[in-house]
């Protein structure tokens, strides 16, 4: 895991590459999180591949890295989602890739909109951060302030523990219960498993 360092640059590229300007693009964040949900609620499997694209993207270096508190915010959508019903159809990969590209601008703007930034990155909730989203943004922020010291917040379990000995998002206890399956897909998949209470929410 890499320092919080040029968080606010990452979402400004992320942002053109998709093809749109946070400056100009005034929406609602209530708005941005019902149409996310609605995205992860289409369907389960869709929704963990989505996940494994987001976990491999977070935990890629440079350009293509999601930025952490993006991945953060998407951590919260996926606890809003676990009951998502299982479905036959398979999903072509254009299909999850269109999906997943969405889920990452909606995420990305997410974020500016509900945290307060600087040059440092997140640095708190933005003061006109909607009610009802406050409390996904503290853990935002939080997760984020964490990472920045070298701590990561283990996407399955909740405990915090030393960035550098995560292995793919996941703590080593947690890790080590699913050493049998290797890709981040199966990890989320794990999340979802016989207890979908979780989802790698934190329990605080
Ligand atoms: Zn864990």
């Amino acid at each position: 895991m890499g320092k919080g360092k040029g968080l606010l640059e990452s979402v400004q590229e992320i942002a053109k590459e998709n093809k749109f300007n946070p400056k100009k693009y005034r929406i609602d964040p209530v708005e941005i999180v019902a149409e996310t949900e609605k995205i992860l609620r289409e369907d389960y499997t869709q929704t963990l591949m989505i996940s494994a694209v987001l976990g491999q993207m977070v935990e890629a270096r440079g350009k293509k890295r999601f930025p952490p508190p993006a991945f953060f915010a998407f951590i919260e959508m996926l606890s809003m989602v676990s009951d998502v019903p299982r479905d036959t159809k398979s999903e072509t990969s254009t299909e999850i890739e269109e999906r997943a590209t969405r889920v990452i601008e909606l995420m990305t703007t997410l974020v500016s909109l509900i945290c307060e930034w600087s040059e440092k990155g997140v640095i708190g909730v933005a003061t006109d951060c909607p009610e009802s989203l406050r409390e996904v943004a503290r853990a935002v922020f939080r997760k984020t302030k964490l990472l920045q010291g070298g701590l990561w917040t283990c996407i399955s379990c909740g405990n915090i523990v030393e960035a550098r000995e995560t292995k793919a998002l996941m703590c080593l206890d947690c890790d080590k219960k699913i050493s049998s399956s290797r890709s981040i897909e199966d990890r989320f998949e794990s999340l979802g498993g016989r207890d979908r209470i979780g989802y790698g929410r934190t329990s605080e």
